[in-house]
């Protein structure tokens, strides 16, 4: 499909005379629509609940947006869980996913009394000698090894990762004898949790998912009489990147996840069971951009256009080869017939946003956006070179603008070095 910004150029340069580019702005009304569709689509489960993978977007506005349409968190670090914390989630509304993890966040999530997810067998030793217990409710999460496929996969369709290379989770053994063992120390609530595949273009990926861990979870209440509680899908379910994917139909996905817990835990005498997703790339990726202006053409052997924004700001291009759609602003309908380099500043290479890709003509000035940068976009950014990372603005439902992060100084990025000089 395509790809239209959700600001005009007109209201763009507004926001440009007030804040400087390079900029990410969010859009609020995308954000509540997204989680109301979420909502609605699990309706049909419910104990749903949408837990917002905080790594994603951690801005508290968006946090709270998300809050207020019922979303939960995941959290996987001891600074994400303080900031949800500030932003008022608490208790079961907060699932603590995360590996290799230190003791002191183990501390502060049984302090919140969020639900802890498990990454290894291991840790039910280091959980219980870090806090003392085994919390009633607990969650282990799952790798099943080997290469995750689809049953029919769609065209355009590839799994992403593959399980058995991957670091999280327990075997299928260590799960069995993992839940037996928090039974026995104490545990009655029980979760399950995987996550086989990011940045999915199938509305496969969650109905397929579902069917393995509802056996499964079937076969370890049968096999441990550990009362499953919740099954959680996790994240991975993607966006349309490029115009010409697919996007995914959550409604699907929904009714596809109905399918797989009518078709295998109803009959089993497991339909109390709660469906939570941990979504950070459905929910906000494309809720968002990243708005920055050319500033310099340069013809060499290659036609590049400098823009204001870099790498730092959006490390996906040049992370993963990750494709964001550029729109020129006001030339939407101009022939797309200049092949460019995106370019930013760092002194790496790989600081482009695109490559040889074929754009409307560019002039110094113009203002791009970077479409789809609303998840791991602004979050992923670092300060190499010297590089700030940028402001966040939120584009409200009744139209206003409000800067809901500042841009970075350089006093900021001063601030933790020690002047130990006279
Ligand atoms: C990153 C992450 C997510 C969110 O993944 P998306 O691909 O953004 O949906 C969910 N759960 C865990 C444990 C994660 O690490």
């Amino acid at each position: 499909m395509e790809k239209i910004p959700f600001v005009k150029k007109e209201q763009l340069e507004a926001i440009c005379a007030r804040y400087p580019t390079p900029f990410h702005l969010y859009d609020e009304a995308g954000i509540r629509a997204t989680a109301r569709a979420v909502r609605e689509a699990f309706a049909w489960n419910p104990g749903f609940r949408e837990h917002f993978a905080v790594k994603a977007t951690p801005t508290p506005q968006i946090l709270d947006i998300l809050r207020e349409e019922g979303c939960g968190v995941d959290c996987s670090s001891l600074t994400e869980l303080m900031m949800s914390e500030r932003c008022g989630f608490q208790g079961e509304e907060i699932m603590f996913s995360s590996n290799d993890t230190p003791a002191e966040e183990f501390v502060k999530a049984a302090q919140l009394g969020a639900i802890i997810n498990l990454d290894d067998y291991t840790h039910i030793d280091f959980l219980q000698k870090t806090i003392g217990y085994i919390p009633e409710t607990i969650s282990c999460r799952f790798n099943p090894g080997g290469v995750f496929q689809l049953g029919e996969s769609k065209e355009g369709f590839q799994v992403m990762d593959s399980p058995g290379d991957a670091k999280y989770g327990f075997t299928r053994l260590q799960l069995f004898d993992g839940f037996k063992k928090l039974k026995a120390l104490g545990a009655r609530h029980f979760g399950l949790h995987a996550f086989l595949a990011s940045n999915t273009i199938s509305n496969d990926y969650y109905p397929a998912l579902a069917g393995q861990l509802f056996r499964l979870a079937v076969e370890l209440e049968r096999e441990t009489g550990c009362d499953i509680d919740f099954i959680n899908l996790s994240g991975g379910v993607g966006v349309d990147y490029r115009p010409e994917q697919p996007a995914n139909d959550i409604y699907a996905i929904g009714e596809g996840v109905r399918q797989q817990y009518e078709a295998i835990l109803v009959p089993a005498g497991m339909g109390d069971v709660r469906i939570l997703t941990e979504m950070g790339r459905y929910m906000l990726a494309s809720h968002g951009c990243l708005v920055t202006r050319a500033i310099h053409a340069k013809h060499t052997y290659k036609e590049y256009i400098g823009v204001d924004a870099c790498a730092a700001n959006l490390m996906r291009p040049a992370m993963y080869g990750a494709y964001h759609h550029i729109t020129v602003m006001g030339k939407e309908d101009w022939p797309c017939d200049h092949k460019y380099d995106v370019v930013g500043s760092l002194c790496e290479n790989n600081d482009k946003f695109a490559i040889d890709r074929m754009l409307p003509r560019i002039d110094t000035g113009d203002l791009l956006v970077m479409h789809d940068t609303g998840a791991h976009g602004f979050s992923m950014g670092y300060n190499y070179n010297g590089r700030l990372r940028s402001a966040e603005l939120l584009l409200q439902e009744d139209g206003d603008v409000r800067m809901i992060r500042r841009a970075e100084t350089p006093e900021d990025y001063f601030a933790t070095l020690i002047w130990d000089r006279d």
